[in-house]
């Protein structure tokens, strides 16, 4: 029989993209303009100075039209020479995809290895850091907010790591998913590179990237030798707009002026502090459930669980990929999978961005029922302990 198409709104539970508030949505559906018109100019710039107080920045930004990867791409080609070498903190699947774009530009990649579940060990990185005498490392790159594990790496220890061992690397940080969900502050924990995109804290379309930049950063750029064109910050320095090789996503930027309008409505502190409480309701959900050996948190350092995703383990013998499909499918509840090696062990449950409780509450709903249709053993009471935390933030 041909699928059923479950009614009522989409419960959009991934981790990225994210829901589009209808305001945004409506904003973007914006008819051509000439980009170099003033008018739209004017916009332009005063979304610039809006992503500036977001990324806590004073800092040149340049933006791509291209995803997150192009971000990455254009953080490396930009600083470094062939040979050169990085020093990547594991987190997961994105710290080997921003590693493994390294070594395919011709830069050396050194790891720092981590447990998945627990974190890069800061004393590791600072060992990392202390052995390499001659100063052979040039960059160091921290996912700031791991997808995949649902970890987050507090990029402000790297930068003191760098600081107690007198090492001059640059430091890069990717913010793509911890951007306007939890705190990242570029100028204060002197980050050199900040890599972000549009589809995640954001709340608009996938469409565009950034990367802001200090101007340590700028003087590696301008000796640096890997070859570059579309990504080149020299190039768009000479530009009006001081970025986009080419033409610029207009329709992006009317989008993007009304999410940080929406953003600086709620107040950024307000914006993270909603993020900490729905997450704190996922996970004391999770933790229930993990009870009768249930689906356990993936994320085993209570310091280091991220505020805009929860990755769920699922128990020996059960495939997450099974009780997604039934969220969705029976229940119009879109949860994100396992990533790489992760596939089919772990499930997803992004909850950054347009996001309140009763969304949160609807989610986790669904996917205990899809738990409970496919057989995976669980303690019950999950959605009422989800209940219990919300409703202790919400008295204060
Ligand atoms: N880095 C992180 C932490 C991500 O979560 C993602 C995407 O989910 C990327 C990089 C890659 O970004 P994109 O998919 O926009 O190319």
């Amino acid at each position: 029989p041909p699928a059923r198409k479950p009614r009522g709104r989409l419960f959009f539970a991934n981790p990225g993209p994210t829901n589009i508030p209808d305001s945004v949505l409506l904003a973007c559906a914006h008819n051509s303009v000439d980009f170099n018109d003033d008018d739209f100019f004017a916009l332009y710039a005063d979304c610039v100075a809006g992503l500036k107080r977001v990324l806590k920045t004073r800092q040149e930004v340049f933006l791509y039209t291209a995803s997150g990867h192009g971000a990455w791409e254009a953080s490396l080609v930009n600083l470094f020479s062939p040979g050169d070498r990085l020093l990547m903190l594991e987190t997961g699947y994105f710290s080997e995809g921003w590693a493994q774009m390294a070594r395919d530009l011709g830069l050396a990649v050194q790891t720092v290895a981590a447990d998945w579940r627990r974190g890069v060990e800061m004393a590791a990185v600072r060992a990392a850091l202390a052995a390499d005498r001659a100063h052979a490392i040039k960059g160091v790159c921290a996912v700031h907010n791991e997808t995949s594990t649902g970890l987050m790496l507090p990029v402000e220890e790297v930068r003191a790591a760098l600081d107690e061992t007198g090492h001059p690397a640059l430091l890069l940080a990717d913010t793509i998913s911890s951007l306007a969900s939890f705190d990242f502050r570029m100028d204060e924990w002197r980050v050199d590179v900040a890599v972000g995109g549009s589809q995640k804290g954001l709340m608009l379309p996938t469409g565009f990237s950034f990367t802001a930049v200090s101007e340590k950063a700028m003087a590696a750029h301008r000796e640096a030798r890997l070859p570059r064109h579309y990504f080149n910050w020299t190039n768009m320095l000479g530009r009006r707009h001081r970025s986009f090789v080419g033409t610029v996503p207009i329709a992006l930027f009317y989008g993007l002026k009304e999410s940080l309008r929406l953003i600086e409505e709620e107040g950024l502190d307000q914006v993270f502090a909603r993020h900490a409480r729905l997450a704190r309701a996922v996970r004391a959900c999770v933790q229930r459930w993990s009870g009768n050996d249930g689906p356990r948190l993936f994320c085993t350092n209570p310091a280091r669980c991220s505020d805009s995703v929860t990755t769920v383990l699922m128990p020996p013998g059960h495939d997450a990929e099974a009780v997604r499909r039934t969220a969705l499918q029976r229940f119009n509840v879109s949860t994100g999978g396992g990533l790489g090696r992760l596939g089919g062990q772990v499930f997803r449950i992004g909850h950054l961005g347009d996001l309140n409780e009763p969304m949160v509450i609807g989610t986790l709903g669904a996917v205990e029922m899809a738990l409970r249709l496919n057989g995976v053993p669980h303690a019950p009471g999950g959605v009422e302990a989800a209940l219990g935390s919300l409703t202790d933030s919400a008295r204060g």
